[in-house]
């Protein structure tokens, strides 16, 4: 059975536009139930009727023509109550219309199942028979499952068609969903980059002459390592050198011990040139996407393009000349760091990447960039968009297809709102952040990339709230010495200095792997993160603190935070780690103080010990984003429950108002250094629940200002006590734009939260 239901869907996912697929659904699905009709009714959400698609059994001329409301016949019902209907004889129950084109009288029994994705009913798959007997439970199941199956088959298929007008209803507008990756909005044309070169489809080839071979690959491994000094070189003006770093990592790849030796070592068997690249690579990536680190996954995606750059070299074809419109939203099933530079700069104004998430290396250059970006876009089917219209919403993981002309001009207002906003905003730097009935609220920075700085600066940040330093070592193949981090460090207290910087302890695991330091683990948002690994491994935790310690000298203002405590055991163990790191370093002769230290508030066992935790330490910081992933189990990353992430969640406001008071009754300042600090709505009810202060990215700090100086925390608190009656976070959302709008200040609230796509 399920080898017949992966057999039917392989097939499906082959055909080559909707129509074949479901032509391919009724054939053989009948053929596999063994009954007399098969056919697929279709949701036509213009008109609201299911139409009658493909049918194996039934009159075909009737295809297209038959249709019925959702509250009419079998198919209406099955439809409406999104339920199987198993019926011995279909005529003798009330819903039954009978549709004399189509020639059903003949057929007796009836059985339809519902075809959802996504929550969205899309049609109904029904077969027949012709004497009367009800269907078996297997029979039932079977259809059940294949209909599951096919959903998201016909959407894929479905998308295709909205996109290229393949289904005789024309272009339309289509939304697909995935993960946001870099804030912003973009409006702009598709730019779909595919790989230069076909790895797959290289033959093998035996060959006499090895010397010409080994030479042909040294000249394309030569032309490739010049491209990527070149690309490096040309994102100099954008990314600061700490952040090219990947490019060192992709020419260490090529070295002559690493994937460049393997080659040479095949092709001296007498293989082609070509052919050991295929080899190599493929194996390669193939054991990299085995991998269940989602960060080692992503260095796949590395390989691949060193292999397709280094065969279209050997192929002598010239990298792809694309032609970039001026605003050019780049597309590709994977996007990979070297692509970007590919675009002239001044076009990019978005990214749209089908495969990888808010972890990836793109990703990470995107938000240093300053680029809008969605990833894990994984239902567009990407190969079909280039040169249409598309806007990429990176404040929400969205991105639309043909989008309609009034859904342009709102995101083109978001846009140019943003630019004007920008502009504005700039004398806002060195006002302070004050309500107007006089309450302070210090606005800090949260920095990672060497770029966050400059623009932290410009904007008039009070400190750095969170300096996540994991991204710099996730930029190395290696861990970095102490001297190394303590360069790094140096460099980032130097440039805030006098101001406060916080650094927090290594925070890898969940989502973020070092390539150095695979963790393969079920479930990795529930296993080895954060302090758990350096507690584990105190060799690392001591020279990094250590490191930051010998980094502060003479400045004195580092502030240490520590991730993903769950329990008070573990903070000790951190404190009693980082005094005796302390200890070593006024033993080396280094004059520092002991630093203030924090603790994250990040897992919901934290929240209840609050008062025990605080008391330990010298502040608290609450990390909104795992503690909203933790406290509704969804995961952060995935765009399948990315409409129930939500940090407006009454439960999470209850939480953070327990983090608050309960820091507070122990004397201790409390932070927010989660995305929700970032969002200028959500930050009236932070002043409100108390913080003293909060910490977000350099590109939002400005809006908060702005907004927090428009209003007065009497208004905030007497707002969110009414909001924290309200038990649904749709209706906590609407009233906060509600009464913000009222008091004349849509401007600043996130401008693409209002529209309604
Ligand atoms: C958080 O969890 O809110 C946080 C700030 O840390 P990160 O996003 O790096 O996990
Ligand atoms: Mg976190």
């Amino acid at each position: 059975m399920l080898n017949t239901l992966r057999k039917i869907v392989q097939e499906v996912n082959a055909a080559k536009d909707l129509k074949a697929a479901l032509g391919i659904i009724v054939l053989r699905v009948r053929e596999a139930m063994n009954s007399q009709v098969c056919s697929v009714y279709l949701l036509d959400t213009d008109t609201n009727r299911f139409v009658l698609q493909a049918t194996e059994g039934l009159n075909k001329r009737s295809i297209g023509k038959v249709s019925m409301a959702p509250s009419e016949g079998l198919v209406g019902l099955v439809g409406s109550r999104e339920e199987p209907l198993n019926l011995e004889d279909a005529a003798s129950h009330p819903r039954y219309r009978y549709f004399a084109e189509t020639g059903e009288k003949r057929y007796a029994s009836f059985l339809g199942a519902p075809i959802i994705h996504h929550r969205r009913v899309m049609g109904v798959l029904v077969i027949q028979h012709k004497e009367r007997r009800q269907f078996d439970e297997g029979e039932e199941a079977f259809l059940v499952t294949m209909s599951a199956q096919l959903a998201g088959v016909i959407a894929h298929a479905e998308a295709t068609g909205s996109i290229r007008g393949l289904q005789g209803k024309g272009i339309h507008e289509a939304k697909f969903i995935g993960v946001a990756g870099s804030p912003g909005a973009a409006v702009g044309t598709a730019v779909v980059m595919l790989p230069p070169a076909d790895l797959d489809v290289v033959p093998d080839k035996s060959v006499e002459d090895i010397e010409t071979e080994l030479q042909l690959f040294s000249g394309a491994l030569e032309s490739v390592r010049k491209d990527l000094h070149a690309l490096s070189a040309k994102l100099a003006t954008q990314l600061r050198p700490e952040e090219r770093a990947v490019f060192d990592v992709y020419l260490m790849m090529l070295d002559d011990d690493a994937i460049g030796n393997e080659i040479n070592r095949i092709i001296r068997t007498g293989q082609w040139a070509q052919g050991a690249l295929r080899q190599v690579v493929n194996d390669h990536v193939q054991r990299f996407e085995m991998m269940d680190d989602a960060y080692l996954r992503e260095r796949a995606s590395d390989i691949k393009d060193l292999g397709r750059r280094l065969l279209g070299y050997l192929q002598e074809a010239r990298t792809q000349s694309l032609s970039y419109a001026e605003n050019t939203i780049l597309v590709s099933e994977e996007l990979s760091p070297g692509m970007l530079g590919e675009v002239p700069v001044g076009k990019l104004i978005g990214l749209v990447s089908v495969r990888g998430s808010g972890n990836s290396h793109v990703a990470i250059l995107a938000r240093a960039m300053g680029i809008p970006t969605v990833m894990g876009v994984v239902d567009l089917p990407y190969s079909k968009v280039d040169g249409i219209e598309m806007i990429v919403d990176g404040y929400h993981g969205e991105v639309f297809t043909n989008p309609s002309a009034e859904l342009s001009r709102q995101y083109r207002a978001v846009v140019e709102e943003e630019r004007e906003l920008s502009k504005g905003l700039d004398t806002l730097c060195k006002l302070p952040c004050i309500t107007l009935d006089g309450v302070r609220m210090p606005l800090w920075v949260n920095t990672g990339l060497l770029a966050d700085v400059a623009r932290a600066q410009e904007r008039g940040a009070e400190g750095v709230g969170l300096y996540r330093t994991e991204v710099p070592f996730m930029i190395r193949d290696r861990f970095p010495s102490e001297k190394e981090q303590l360069a790094i460090y140096r460099e980032q207290l130097e440039a805030f200095h006098p101001l406060p910087v916080t650094m927090r302890t290594l925070d890898v695991g969940g989502d973020k792997a070092l390539p150095y330091f695979p963790i393969k683990e079920d479930n990795p948002f529930l296993g080895w993160r954060g302090v758990r690994i350096t507690l584990d491994h105190p060799e690392i935790f001591l020279v990094q603190i250590r490191a930051m310690l010998k980094a502060s000298e003479g400045l004195n203002n580092l502030r240490i935070l520590i991730p993903m405590i769950s329990g008070l055991q573990e903070l000790e163990e951190s404190l009693h780690l980082i005094h005796r790191a302390w200890g070593e370093v006024l033993d080396e002769g280094v004059d520092v103080p002991m630093p203030p230290v924090g603790v994250m508030i990040e897992v919901p066992a934290a929240v209840y010990q609050i008062r025990e935790l605080a008391r330990q330490v010298d502040f608290i910081s609450v990390g909104s984003n795992d503690l909203t992933q933790y406290l509704l189990a969804v995961d952060r990353n995935n765009p399948r429950v990315a409409d129930l992430y939500d940090f407006l969640h009454p439960s999470v406001l209850h939480a953070l108002k327990l983090v608050v008071d309960g820091a507070h009754a122990e004397g201790k300042p409390v932070s927010i250094c989660g995305e929700m600090a970032a969002d200028p709505a959500s930050a009236v009810l932070l002043l409100a629940l108390g913080f003293d202060s909060l910490s977000m990215n350099a590109t939002n700090l400005p809006k908060v200002k702005w907004l927090l100086r428009q209003i007065s925390k009497a208004m905030a608190s007497e707002l969110l006590e009414r909001l924290l009656k309200m038990d649904s976070p749709a209706v906590i959302y609407s009233t906060l734009q509600l009464e913000l709008r009222n008091l004349g200040l849509e401007r600043m609230i996130n401008p693409a939260a209002t529209i309604e796509a």
